[in-house]
């Protein structure tokens, strides 16, 4: 049993009575279809309406394939009575009405402006996306389509609705011809301006689509996916963006317009200051290499370094560049560690200096429950789990103990 589908003929009623004619049921959900419906079931690219059936809720509106009938899905099975009052929510009726009519205006405009035709459309609670075949657009073309578009609204030309046979259709400048089928086709004219197919529903005057902004481009292969939005899902991006511009106004002390130049102007200042507390860091390890060899254990004429560093104090990039100062000395051995979320363990020398590094390495990193480390005669590291100060002294002592038997 195939239902009237009343909104091809009006979508601005949204409140209807109407008599059940079967009932379907899938696994826990229930569906019923009714002898005409003002319910728009998702297809062609637009979104499927919601509202109520004697005050129960439809979630889903859906095409039967077999016979084409449109499916209300409720939330319930408490619906006995056979005689319903339908009731479509309007305001998501109305937002797609807007949308697809906008869709269809914005399309046309990129084929006068630019021959560039619309090969794909989609329409969802929160996008609205044509693809255009052609890659090739230049900025001013898309404006251009775009200012188009809202003109066709401001006119507001009337949207007419009528039905024609597939060999009348081929007679017509159609947009889109559809794949060759059976029956009637549905022609959306925008007066004058657009004529193409489609069993959408949409607003009776251009004007009530109320603008059209282009919110993004993406390109993707040889086509061109436009993002944009209509009537009141502009307004709703026009106040996004206007709250997030006045926030970073107020938050940079400064006028819309000098947003951006203010920004890359702190990203600078960011980057140059980065460079000069790098080159004062450096130089500060500096100072703390000379600083450690003047307080080292002497052995021989060996000057033993020792240093257990906190999370704050250094990190591991430092901690190679400071062993890298220490070393650069006469007669040094360094044994340095980190207690941090990560420890870990350095042990340098001077190449004139005493001592077997790797040797000492992993009887320390034992020590911090890890034998992930090693290196050479001259450097040596590894590093182990997060632990504190005290437990790295711990491997730092043991590391000495061993090198001072290796030095004597
Ligand atoms: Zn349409």
């Amino acid at each position: 049993m195939t239902s009237q589908r009343l909104y091809y003929q009006n979508a601005y009623t949204t409140r209807f009575e109407a008599t059940i004619v079967e009932r379907v049921r899938d696994e826990d959900q229930t569906a019923v279809i009714l002898d005409h419906t003002y319910f728009y079931p998702t297809s062609g690219g637009q979104p499927h309406d919601m509202g109520t059936l004697n005050n129960i809720a439809v979630h889903n509106v859906t095409i039967r394939e077999k016979d084409a009938a449109v499916l209300h899905w409720l939330d319930t099975t408490d619906l006995w009575q056979n005689e319903v009052s339908g009731h479509v929510n309007w305001a998501r009726r109305f937002d797609h009405m807007q949308q697809h009519t906008g869709q269809h205006i914005l399309s046309q405009a990129f084929i006068q402006v630019a021959q560039a035709e619309t090969v794909g459309f989609h329409l969802s609670d929160n996008t609205l996306t044509i693809d255009l075949h052609s890659s090739q657009l230049n900025p001013n073309q898309v404006e251009e389509a775009e200012y188009l578009a809202n003109q066709i609204i401001w006119q507001n030309r009337p949207v007419h609705i009528r039905s024609v046979t597939m060999a009348q259709a081929k007679e017509l400048p159609l947009r889109k011809l559809p794949p060759v089928r059976q029956g009637n086709l549905r022609l959306i004219e925008i007066d004058k301006f657009d004529l193409s197919a489609c069993g959408g529903t949409h607003v009776r005057h251009s004007g009530e689509v109320g603008i059209i902004k282009i919110v993004k481009l993406e390109r993707q292969n040889n086509q061109l996916r436009v993002e944009f939005a209509c009537g009141q899902r502009a307004l709703n991006d026009y106040r996004l963006k206007n709250s997030i511009v006045n926030q970073l106004s107020a938050e940079l002390t400064t006028g819309a317009d000098e947003i951006v130049t203010s920004v890359q102007r702190s990203k600078e200042e960011n980057k140059e200051n980065r460079r000069r507390l790098k080159k004062q860091q450096e130089q500060l390890l500096f100072f703390e290499a000379k600083t450690l060899i003047e307080q080292a254990k002497m052995v021989g004429k060996t000057a033993v370094v020792t240093r257990v560093f906190g999370e704050d104090e250094i990190d591991p990039g430092q901690m190679r560049v400071l062993g890298n100062h220490l070393t650069q000395n006469d007669h040094v051995v360094a044994l340095l560690g980190l207690a941090a979320n990560k420890s870990q363990l350095l042990f340098c020398r001077s190449n004139d200096a005493p001592g077997e590094m790797n040797q000492l390495i992993k009887p320390a990193l034992q020590i911090l429950g890890s034998a992930a480390g090693g290196g050479s005669a001259v450097m040596a590291q590894g590093g182990g789990p997060g632990t504190d100060q005290e437990r790295v002294q711990q491997a730092i002592d043991k590391a000495e103990r061993l090198l001072i038997g290796q030095i004597r």
